[in-house]
């Protein structure tokens, strides 16, 4: 396994997506919802991995929820980077982070594959993600 490292642009917020995949093999997922589109979004995640999203000052990251309401997505207030989508999934949480928000990001060389899940219900949506993204922890703190 290895760590890639990065975050947003003003330090505030920071990601550690541990996987063994080769970045190199992952193909970023541009989600076509209207929110994804406009910040031009390129997904990734790994069921077998993990994903740590670090908040220094939590009152300085928005975790944005819309159309179902059941996904917060990681946004620094600070300097407006979003970095990944959280999933609270039961006692547990899912998500995935923005490609080019990694330190590593030149290494994800693939060409983003647009992906549509406007017709999803939550049921199906969980479901999904439960297959293919990360495990995912949210740390307040400087860790
Ligand atoms: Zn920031």
């Amino acid at each position: 396994m290895k760590v890639y490292e990065g975050g947003c642009h003003c330090g505030n917020l920071r990601v550690a997506f541990r996987t063994a995949l080769d970045p190199a093999q992952m193909a970023p997922r541009a989600c076509q919802c209207a929110f994804c589109r406009k910040h031009a979004t390129g997904a990734v995640s790994d069921p077998d991995g993990h994903l740590e999203f670090i908040l220094k000052n939590p009152d300085q990251v928005h975790l944005y929820r819309f159309g179902l309401g059941i996904t917060e997505f990681v946004i620094c207030r600070n300097c407006g980077v979003y970095a990944g989508a959280h999933m609270p999934d039961g006692e547990a949480a899912i998500g995935n982070v923005m490609a080019h928000v990694l330190d590593a990001h030149a290494q994800f060389t693939l060409p983003t594959i647009p992906v549509v899940r406007s017709g999803e219900d939550e049921d199906g949506r969980r479901i999904r993600r439960r297959k293919s993204w990360t495990p995912s922890t949210l740390v307040t703190g400087s860790a």
